[in-house]
């Protein structure tokens, strides 16, 4: 009676047979009426299609390792066709391996996703409304700059270059922004171009030790890598990893860059001697909004976004990121393209 009040259903599953047993709550989430037979397959096909497939992955993987389930996915009600978002979780309650009953839960979440998607897209327009100004401020920013160097005027020089790291910082975040609420809503779009990969690296390291001076950042002697990518997506990745080698390392300590490939695909290392990061912690960096919470992260600010949008940027290019750290020694993070 509780779980009805409180509009949960509930599942069974012989882990076995895959004979699934619904309740009527957990039947009425999915569009089945209480007389009606519902197995495990016919819930799958209520998925919505490009679910599916992670959804069933996601069961087959906890059955396989005795592990937790929870995912999130929208299913289709008939008629009016409207997605309805379920949250599934489950697991086995005992570590008996003969127990093979695998069972859990399921919460209707529409309403949680809705505000959820209504504040990312606040997110996006009211990032969108705060680049146009601050671009035209970049630009004349620039410009004075410029006649400030004709004019041999060296404090002005001197302050306006301050005045363009501040704006080029603010720039950065609020492009993390814009993607973020993209990502949010699934939407990175790629527009793939050929560039040479050695190039952009360059670039970016020029504009990292434009804006954080103090630091020492070399980049092993790498040949001319031409990739077929997005270069402002990938330019924002490596924006990313660097700016945080920075400032999760002290301010002389050495930061490296590396570039490789073999046949298929390139490997770009980003390699700080800073804090480092504790195994808990590296699991979920690259989930949205996690911050480490340590006394020196503590100090140092920034919205947990960077990583969770580097991730998102390289899965849409079916590439890999991950991170190698040791606590008090340093981190190198690591991604890896496909070179076709
Ligand atoms: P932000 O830096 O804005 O908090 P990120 O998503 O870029 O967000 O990073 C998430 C968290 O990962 C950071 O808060 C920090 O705790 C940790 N982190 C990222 N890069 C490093 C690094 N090079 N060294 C140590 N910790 C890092």
């Amino acid at each position: 009676m509780a779980l009805d009040a409180a509009n949960v259903g509930i599942w069974i599953m012989d882990a076995a047979s895959r004979n699934f047993h619904p309740s009527t709550r957990t039947k009425a989430l999915f569009g089945f009426l209480p007389e009606e037979e519902m197995s495990f397959e016919d819930a799958l096909l209520k998925v919505a299609g490009k679910h599916r497939r992670s959804v069933w992955a996601a069961v087959e993987n906890a059955i396989k390792h005795r592990g937790n389930l929870y995912i999130e996915c929208p299913v289709m009600i008939p008629p009016q066709k409207r997605h309805r978002w379920l949250s599934i979780t489950g697991g086995f309650n005992t570590s008996d391996e003969t127990n093979n009953y695998f069972s859990g839960i399921i919460v209707d979440i529409t309403e949680q996703k809705q505000n959820d998607l209504r504040r990312s897209k606040f997110i996006g327009m009211v990032s969108h409304e705060l680049k146009t100004p601050l671009t035209a401020l970049k630009a004349y920013v620039q410009m004075l700059n410029n006649w400030a160097k004709k004019q041999k005027d060296s404090f002005s020089i001197g302050a306006l270059s301050k005045v363009e790291k501040q704006v080029k910082k603010m720039l950065n975040m609020i492009n993390s922004l814009l993607n973020l609420s993209g990502a949010e809503a699934g939407k990175i779009h790629l527009n793939k171009q050929e560039f040479a990969m050695d190039e952009l690296i360059g670039e970016v390291i020029e504009e990292t030790l434009f804006i954080t001076s103090s630091h020492n950042i070399t980049v092993a002697p790498c040949d001319r890598v031409m990739v077929n990518a997005d270069r402002d997506k990938i330019e924002q990745v490596l924006v990313n990893l660097l700016s945080n080698a920075a400032k999760y390392s002290g301010k002389e300590e050495p930061i490296e860059v590396n570039c490789s490939k073999d046949e298929i695909t390139l490997t770009v290392s980003v390699r700080d001697r800073g804090m480092g990061i504790s195994k808990n912690d590296m699991k979920k960096l690259f989930t949205p909004h996690y911050r480490a919470e340590t006394k020196e992260t503590e100090r140092i600010s920034g919205f947990g976004i960077g990583l969770y949008l580097c991730s998102e940027i390289i899965k849409r290019h079916q590439g890999e990121i991950w991170v190698e750290s040791e606590l008090g020694k340093g981190s190198i993070f690591k991604f890896k393209l496909p070179l076709n």
